[in-house]
């Protein structure tokens, strides 16, 4: 499967099938597994072989299969799946992590991310945030003992870009292990592990899934990594994804790059449509050539995403009235969903941050975050539109 291209992994790598032949991948809901014989349990117990399971906190068949599709298109040697994205985040500091280690990330990180990097600090790790999009700084803040770098390689929600490789070059001279939060770029456009990326994360609740049903998420690095580091810190400490789960993930997969590039294009288009718009101060996309890091954008992820970023004239009251006069995007706050969703992420998402930390971050009154759907491009675009004209 390795030499074959993208949407061909999408559909096929990882398939495991049963003695029946099915065509669909089968949901193996089990949590345990029948030996043979005693000797077989103990043999099991010392090393698992390859279709050998043990108990699903461990690993199940339906998972395993997600797994190494997950790992056949983003390029790693291995992955682990978690119940869900933050259990893949929280894996894949704390597994590695111990007292009086360092931590260097990027201050612009998704409401949960910050809370698990603030959470370090109980436990006696020291974080230095930086501004992730400037290299001096990361160059500045990494020291001999800093164990690991993590970064959102695009911000939620100012779609700042971070050069993986710079921070990658950065990290590497002192040693540091570079974990990647890559939900935004999507295993479609991410290029993270050729770029220097040691650790990706995906939260699979978004475009993965991208029909908005289940909670997953997976980590994907060298078998080393998930083998000694990550599997026995998870499969004891209980974030393994449900082999349900597990299985719509595998469908939603399929469908993966067909999803994507739509809602990256829609995005596009949109961004276009409303830049210079007088109801708009921002037009935040990666795809905009007015966007601080557009050249980066293209070259790490050859498109400028599936989310959009708007900030209108008019702060909350503006935004609150733009978001209650759309009529296909709905007002919720997953993202990379089949369905176009809006949020405002200062009352929302990132509500409980102090008032400085969100002006800091870009997260102003009139900011709104859309996540583009797989709806008609044009309808979408109407759409906002109109909303705009009633705010
Ligand atoms: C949603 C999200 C997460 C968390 O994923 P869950 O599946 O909701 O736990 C982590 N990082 C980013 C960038 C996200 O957008």
């Amino acid at each position: 499967m390795s030499e074959r291209k993208m949407p061909t992994k999408l559909v096929h790598a990882g398939a495991r099938r049963s003695q029946y032949g099915e065509m669909s991948e089968a949901i193996f809901l089990t949590q345990g597994f029948v030996y043979a014989s005693a000797e077989e349990a103990e043999a099991r117990f010392i090393e698992a072989g390859p279709d050998e399971f043990i108990y699903a906190r461990y690993g199940n068949p339906t998972v395993r299969m997600f797994e190494e599709r997950i790992a056949a298109i983003e390029g790693t040697e291995d992955a682990f799946a978690t119940a869900s994205g933050m259990a893949a985040v929280n894996a894949a500091l704390t597994a590695i992590l111990k007292a009086g280690d360092h931590v260097v990330a990027a201050r612009a990180l998704f409401g949960s991310c910050l809370y698990v990097l603030e959470m370090l600090g109980r436990y006696g790790v020291e974080v230095t945030f930086v501004d992730g999009t400037d290299l001096d700084a990361w160059r500045g803040a990494v020291r001999h003992g800093t164990r690991a770098v993590f970064l959102e390689s695009v911000s939620n929600p100012t779609l700042e870009v971070i050069d993986i490789a710079g921070v990658a070059t950065i990290a590497h001279a002192v040693g540091a292990t570079v974990i990647v939060d890559n939900v935004f770029a999507t295993p479609v456009f991410s290029r993270a592990v050729s770029l220097g990326a040691d650790v990706v994360v995906y939260s699979a609740t978004k475009h993965i899934d991208g029909g908005g049903r289940c909670l997953g998420g997976v980590i994907c690095a060298s078998r080393d990594f998930i083998r000694k580091q990550a599997e026995p810190y998870l499969k004891h400490t209980g974030g393994a994804m449900s082999p349900f789960n597990a299985w719509v993930m595998l469908k939603g997969v399929e469908t993966l790059a067909l999803r994507v590039r739509q809602q990256a294009a829609s995005a596009q288009a949109l961004a276009e449509a409303l830049s210079g718009h007088d109801k708009l101060a921002r037009v935040i996309f990666p795809g905009l050539a007015d966007h601080p890091q557009h050249a980066l954008a293209m070259s790490q992820m050859g498109a400028g995403g599936t989310v959009v970023t708007l900030e209108l004239k008019g702060g909350q009251a503006a935004a609150f009235r733009f978001l209650n006069a759309l009529g296909i995007v709905k007002i919720s706050n997953n993202l990379g969903d089949a369905k176009s969703i809006i949020t405002h992420p200062a009352t929302t998402t990132h509500q409980r941050l102090p008032a400085e930390q969100k002006a800091r971050l870009g997260i102003t009154p009139g900011l709104v975050r859309l996540s583009l759907g797989i709806e008609d491009t044009d309808d979408l675009i109407d759409d906002v539109r109109a909303a705009l004209e009633a705010a």
